[in-house]
């Protein structure tokens, strides 16, 4: 009798997991399928509040994809009650959990020192124990001898970095040299880094974003009030562990964090491309002498982010004035004056939610099919 009680009450437990699971909204692209990941994050295995299972439990929760448990190298607070011998066991522990459920984890670890280097995050690493070197240069090497994925986090921390710009050091630009720094965060949790997206631009890595969570997320991003943590989408050829690091390596990333975008223009124009599409445009201002003046086109927004645009296009818009707002996964309805009936046309829009370069937003075109 105790034993189907227990089995009655973790089948309830599943079941209640499945039904909280949120599905996120995102388009694929053509050739890739769009996965969002948390590359940083701690536990209670370096100075996180909470043990590795529950940070896969809340990323299942949130609807994501792809999770890294990354708790400090060096920085150890709970040591006294976690002696933490075996670096890898935040890991497995996650790993372990994760296999009855739809979610992808992998290894990984915050190298923490000050700076130069600075923090970075090494990921894909087969054996974290092998990455406590005094050295950095050699802790970053091992890590790359086991293909590591390696990314630079808060790279501009207003409290070291006074002036508040990214400061790159002769190690840095060895690092770059050696092929060991893959990626940027150009967000932390409500940090931006307009240096850092220059510094990604320049040097080819991948943007990220990451929500570098230490408590729960619903603390900090309100998550059953519909808020979402930050977090890189990603595009990959499949939805494993390999073709995640095949993607994090050719830098087919955009950072997102609430309604805001940032990656490469490469990546991001064709995304947005996919969230917003308007079909079934009409005219609905018939004059008596039968021309057409002003069409309805609704705009699909098939994402989870809403947009701000502003209207670039030639026509005159009838009911906006040249910002546009598109919320998240619904529809809405621009009217445009195209003065006599024309046939499918594109729309020109710039989105001040989407960086590509500092300072410079995504411009792209939605595809109007008229009825
Ligand atoms: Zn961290």
């Amino acid at each position: 009798m105790r034993k189907l009680l227990i089995s009655l009450a973790l089948c309830g437990s599943l079941t209640t997991m499945a039904q909280q699971r949120k599905k996120l909204n995102f388009p694929d692209l053509p050739g890739y399928i769009t996965l969002t990941a948390d590359l940083h994050i701690h536990t209670v295995f370096s100075d996180g509040g909470v043990w590795p299972t529950i940070r896969v439990e809340e990323a299942i929760r949130e609807g994501l994809d792809v999770v890294s448990m990354t708790d400090h190298l060096e920085y150890q607070p709970h040591k006294k009650d976690l002696p933490h011998p075996d670096r890898n066991r935040g890991y497995q522990l996650a790993a372990a959990y994760a296999k009855q459920h739809d979610i992808l984890v992998v290894n990984g670890s915050e190298v923490t020192r000050s700076m130069p280097p600075g923090h970075f995050n090494a990921i894909y690493v087969a054996d974290v124990n092998k990455l406590m070197e005094d050295d950095p240069m050699k802790v970053f090497e091992e890590a790359g001898r086991q293909g590591g994925f390696i990314f630079w986090n808060h790279p501009i921390w207003p409290a070291k970095e006074e002036d508040g710009s990214l400061k790159v050091f002769d190690m840095h630009k060895e690092l770059l040299e050696k092929g060991l720094i893959h990626g940027i965060e150009v967000i932390n949790g409500p940090s931006y880094y307009k240096d850092a997206v220059a510094f990604a631009l320049e040097h080819d890595l991948a943007m990220l974003g990451a929500s570098d969570v230490h408590g729960l997320t619903e603390w900090d991003y309100n998550i059953s009030s519909g808020g979402y943590r930050p977090a890189t989408i990603i595009f990959a050829k499949e939805r494993t562990v390999g073709a995640v690091r095949e993607a994090l390596m050719a830098g087919r990333t955009i950072a997102w964090s609430g309604n805001t975008l940032v990656g490469k223009e490469d990546h991001l124009r064709p995304f947005i491309e996919q969230c917003l599409t308007a079909n079934n445009a009409s005219y609905e201002g018939v004059l008596r002498n039968g021309t057409a003046t002003v069409l309805s086109v609704p705009i699909v927004n098939n994402s989870e982010v809403s947009f701000n645009l502003e209207y670039t296009g030639d026509y005159e818009l009838h009911e906006h004035f040249n910002l546009v707002e598109i919320p998240a996964n619904k529809t809405t309805v621009i009217k445009v004056k195209t003065r006599e009936k024309v046939g499918p046309f594109m729309l020109q829009f710039r989105a001040l939610n989407a960086i590509t370069a500092p300072d410079k937003n995504a411009e792209f075109e939605i595809k109007v099919a008229v009825d």
